[in-house]
């Protein structure tokens, strides 16, 4: 069996909607889910709607004007007959944005964007729309133009609640003071600290008359109306789902009803347990990140099935595992005996919902629990279409930019997304799992490298996947065919090499990067160009160019960094980590980054990508049975914010 034959050379349908401001819009396709067996469809129907039932809590808890501004904002256009044309399009251009984001904070900066249009222009806008039968979120007694001057700052002033979540806010200033979100309502770290919280994930904390206040989220408290909606289409899926699923599925409604941590825990463990299901489904609230002291679970909900074509290459790794073990280029004592490769699973999202959406993670791994990971494990997936969809909406042009020839850069277009997959794949599921550490370190190696162990450990891994990508079992395990296997290999290592150069357009500040993976990146290609001939500099027009050379030599110095880095990690040698990172992977010349912005700002690349999901609708017959459920790509970004919100009438 091979890879199915890249898409790109007969895709042609659209990806790419439109941009905003320096945001791109994209559609998501889901090809697999007409092929689903009719009860799998109408499981991720009912799934579907559950999904879709909780997308205001996570604008809620994002912001408590959130849904209050969207009513104003989709009344407007949904009313804008009579709207002046200019002040229309940047209400449009800032609604956009603020679905894009749920609301006016920035996904990348967290800060706050406003109106560009007056006050004055607004106002009229509302006015108009009110004349053409607008309905706004009035408060009792309340006209208009009160509630206009009530809302101004919210739209106006970047001054008011100016970021949503603040970890540094300065000295003698309080995070969650300083944070505009909704999890906390008038709460402080001192008072935190002075409280026993029982609901620490799925609560909002107020101040109450007699102390500290816990609004938990469940059926009958928080988000009651939306909670009991979700439930309801849970529930309606149960009797679809296999059995390991079904009993997944009842214990997140139980968790949903009681809000109890110890029934969180039983549907994270029953969660975990249900790895074979060809359908599956996160919702809930998830990850931490919204919260400034990284506690509170943000509301997200995905609905996916496994993709079997790209699983099949994740199980042939996995299978393969002790082989590629037994060949890595690090000294034996380091080798592992009985090695299975980690589960994961290819997925393709049919919809995402809350902090998961319009802009959406590429892999995921859950449960966040750390004692249910150490003892049950967790279920790994990369989100394969939406991996496609950034691959088929990257512009010809941007890769032009930084290739150093033609051939390059139409190989990048033709190979880097079966390369990617492939490397992607090797890095999780033979990387991460493999190697052994010494004793000394019982099993901690975290404990020894402190600050450098994320960033050596992605080396690690991503080494591994290099090291390997052109050795011939990729062929026989049947990954790539073996006419195309030395372009995809010369693809993989020509965009690993421009990756390090075009990453610096995200690090516009200060000559030292912080995130992991890209540390990580930097340290290996600057590390090649150092002890190899693989990778050289060229400069052309004032432009500076990372071009592989020499694919044999990329690899075989590779392999020498891998052995080092392996040894690095299984002597917990902090001091070597450190001096390889402070070397190669910390520090650039901002006179590089400076010309790598340029270059980007002059093709006016999106920072960010937000995407229009997929639309179900089911087929009933004479009794109401859903008989299928059809599937639909709704091209257009305005229609769906505004069908979510039950304001389908256009624009
Ligand atoms: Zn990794």
């Amino acid at each position: 069996m091979s890879v199915p034959a890249p898409v790109s050379n007969i895709d042609s349908r659209p990806y790419l909607l439109e941009r905003v401001d320096d945001a791109a819009i994209v559609q998501l396709y889901a090809d697999g889910f007409v092929e689903l067996a009719l009860d799998q469809k109408i499981l991720i129907y009912h799934l579907y709607q559950a999904a879709l039932a909780g997308r205001d809590i996570y604008y809620d808890q994002r912001y408590r004007h959130n849904l209050e501004m969207r009513d104003v904002l989709e009344e407007i256009l949904t009313n804008a007959g009579g709207v002046d044309p200019g002040t229309l399009s940047e209400i449009l251009r800032y609604t956009k944005l603020f679905w894009i984001n749920t609301g006016p904070y920035n996904n990348l900066t967290a800060r706050k964007f406003v109106l560009k249009c007056t006050p004055e222009e607004f106002a009229a806008a509302a006015q108009a729309a009110a004349q053409a039968g607008a309905r706004f979120p009035l408060r009792d007694g309340e006209h208009l133009d009160q509630m206009l001057a009530r809302m101004r700052p919210l739209f106006f002033d970047p001054a008011v609640d100016p970021i949503v979540t603040n970890k540094t806010p300065g000295a003698g200033r309080d995070i969650l003071e300083s944070s505009a979100n909704n999890l906390y309502d008038g709460v402080t770290m001192v008072d935190v600290a002075r409280f026993d919280e029982r609901y620490p994930l799925n609560s909002r904390l107020a101040r109450g008359g007699a102390g500290l206040v816990e609004e938990v989220y469940r059926v009958g408290g928080r988000y009651d109306a939306e909670i009991r909606a979700i439930v309801g289409h849970l529930e309606a899926a149960v009797p679809f789902a296999t059995q390991s699923m079904r009993t997944a599925l009842q214990a997140l409604i139980r968790f949903y009803r009681t809000g109890e941590t110890a029934d969180r825990i039983a549907y994270d463990i029953a969660w975990v347990q249900d790895k074979d299901s060809p359908v599956d489904t996160i919702n809930g609230f998830v990850e931490v990140y919204m919260d400034a002291r990284g506690t509170k679970g943000a509301w997200e909900a995905l609905v996916y099935y496994v993709n079997p074509h790209k699983t099949q290459g994740i199980r042939k790794l996995a299978e393969a595992a002790q082989w590629f073990e037994d060949r890595m280029p690090w000294d034996p004592r380091f080798r592992k005996q009985g090695v299975r490769g980690v589960s994961a699973n290819a997925i393709d999202v049919v919809v995402e919902a809350g902090d998961s959406a319009p802009v959406t993670p590429v892999g995921i791994n859950l449960p966040n629990d750390q004692n249910i990971r150490e003892e049950y494990g967790s279920k790994s997936v990369s989100l394969s279409n939406v991996n496609e969809a950034y691959d088929k909406s990257t512009s010809h042009e941007f890769r032009r930019e930084f290739a150093w020839s033609d051939e390059e850069a139409d190989r990048a277009s033709r190979w880097s997304a079966v390369a990617s997959e492939l490397t992607t794949n090797m890095h999780e599921v033979i990387g991460h799992g493999s190697g052994r550490i010494l004793e000394h370190l019982q099993g901690n190696p975290q404990g020894a490298l402190k600050e450098q162990y994320s960033a050596l450990e992605e080396s690690r891994a991503d080494l591994v996947a290099l090291y390997f990508v052109p050795d011939p079992k990729v062929v026989e395990l049947g990954l790539v065919d073996a006419a195309d296997h030395e372009e995809i290999v010369r693809a993989e290592y020509e965009g690993y090499a421009r990756n390090a150069l075009v990453q610096l357009r995200r690090v516009r500040e200060g000559t030292q990067i912080e995130e992991d993976h890209m540390r990580n990146r930097q340290m290996i290609v600057r590390w090649l160009m150092d002890h190899s001939t693989a990778i050289v500099e060229k400069r052309r027009d004032g432009k500076t160019y990372y071009v592989v050379t020499d694919i044999r030599a990329f690899q075989a110095a590779a392999g020498r960094l891998l052995a080092e880095v392996q040894r690095i990690k299984a002597e917990g040698d902090y001091a070597a980590a450190r001096e390889l990172f402070e070397k190669y992977g910390v520090h650039f010349d901002p006179a590089l980054r400076d010309e790598v912005v340029a270059r980007v700002e002059r093709l006016d690349m999106p920072s960010y990508t937000a995407f229009v999901q997929p639309k179900l609708t089911a087929v009933r017959n004479d009794s109401g049975e859903i008989v299928d459920v059809a599937i639909s790509y709704p091209m257009d970004f305005t229609r769906q914010m505004l069908e979510y919100s039950g304001r389908d009438r256009g624009v």
